[in-house]
């Protein structure tokens, strides 16, 4: 049964307006008084395939942040399948609650239904206040599902991948900057020592990259510390440190006018999704500082190829190749942005765009 009052209360005024502001499909309202369960799910754009996108659970401040959230993480996902070149369109969930005290198997199974209900248009995986075990209990009600573990078929945690990827297209932007993708001997300042961090830091470490990092998380500055002989600085150092490459792996929105006006480096390449706090403007002050700038969701797209090579059989040696196509593209984002003038971000977004444009076009042939 759908929540009327949800619907009236935050969406009815806006719903239209937001659905066609960046172009989405689909929105699906998923309400259960038994379970406790609110969620939306939000597909942005199927012409390139089912949109796959991970479900995150958050403690929303109110229902239109969650609607707002949706939007904007479900478009970010068709850029970035498109730019990746899989056949797979945008799409996010949403739970709102507190992942440490209101999930539980029956609220995942309950969500899994409306994700069945969807008949395969929408594809769901974990995310943020998800895990694998979730994706499990979401599996009992519908096989439109991956993220699962190794034991099961699936691919487990994607985010070494991610880390992967984020190094590769590290390696492309260090040699866009000083003509070689050798990171032997580079400083590089890692926002963020979680699941992608930490993976990040070893294969910057067997390159011989030299650290500073920031966290909140005393271990894994520790770890950090004794593994990879970082050093440690407080977060709201991480910018002015005198690092070559600055690697955001923890939030999004972090570069803008006020750490902009901080950092040194030359290169920003790292995990973090929706990094730049205004696309338009920050992507211009990039360009005017010289920062050669690793579009996020190019860079950050291993964790997506991974979960697609488990949709159509997972094979991890094939993830990894693909993943590491993410040199290339970055390097011909690096080309059109110097050609027609513009920021990388806006780049990508471009070529992005043009895929499912161009496939459209071909689907819309006999
Ligand atoms: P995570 O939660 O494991 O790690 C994030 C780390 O950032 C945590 O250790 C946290 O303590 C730290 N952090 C939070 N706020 C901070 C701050 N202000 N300063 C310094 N550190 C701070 O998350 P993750 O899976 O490693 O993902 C990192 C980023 O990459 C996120 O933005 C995520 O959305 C994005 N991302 C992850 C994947 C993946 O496969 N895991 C894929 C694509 C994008």
């Amino acid at each position: 049964m759908t929540d009327v009052s949800v619907i009236e209360n935050q969406l009815s005024t806006n719903l239209f307006s937001n659905l066609s502001a960046h172009d989405h499909e689909q929105i699906l309202v998923c309400n259960d008084n038994n379970t406790g369960l609110k969620a939306i799910i939000a597909i942005h754009n199927t012409v390139l395939g089912p949109g796959l996108g991970g479900t995150r659970m958050w403690n929303y401040n109110n229902e239109s942040e969650a609607v707002r959230d949706v939007l904007r993480l479900s478009r970010g996902m068709t850029y970035k399948a498109s730019i990746s070149g899989l056949n797979l369109g945008g799409a996010k969930a949403v739970i709102i609650g507190d992942a440490k005290t209101q999930k539980n198997e029956a609220l995942m199974r309950r969500f899994g239904r409306f994700v069945n209900n969807l008949a395969g248009k929408y594809i769901t995986a974990e995310d943020v206040g998800t895990t694998t075990q979730d994706m499990e209990y979401v599996n009992m009600e519908t096989n439109y599902v991956v993220g699962l573990p190794e034991s099961r078929g699936g691919g487990g945690d994607p985010s070494p991948v991610t880390a992967y990827g984020v190094y590769v297209g590290m390696k492309a932007s260090a040699k866009k900057a000083w003509g070689t993708d050798s990171l032997s001997g580079k400083k590089v300042a890692v926002m963020g020592i979680g699941k992608v961090g930490m993976h990040l830091l070893e294969y910057m470490h067997k390159e011989g990259a030299q650290f500073y990092v920031s966290d909140m998380n005393e271990a894994a500055l520790k770890e950090a510390a004794d593994r990879f002989g970082a050093t440690v600085v407080a977060n709201e150092d991480i910018y002015s440190t005198d690092a070559e490459i600055f690697a955001p792996c923890a939030l999004g929105g972090i570069i803008n006018t006020d750490t902009l006006s901080q950092l040194k480096c030359q290169v920003i390449a790292g995990a973090a999704n929706n990094q730049l706090e205004n696309e338009d403007i920050h992507g211009d002050m990039l360009v005017d500082k010289g920062i050669i700038y690793a579009p996020d969701f190019l860079i950050n797209a291993g964790g997506l190829i991974n979960v697609y090579s488990e949709w159509t059989g997972y094979n991890h040696e094939n993830a990894i190749r693909d993943t590491e196509r993410i040199y290339d593209t970055l390097e011909s984002i690096f080309s059109v942005a110097d050609e027609k003038g513009m920021h990388t971000q806006a780049a990508a977004t471009h070529l992005a765009e043009k895929r499912v444009q161009d496939i459209m076009r071909v689907q819309s042939t006999i």
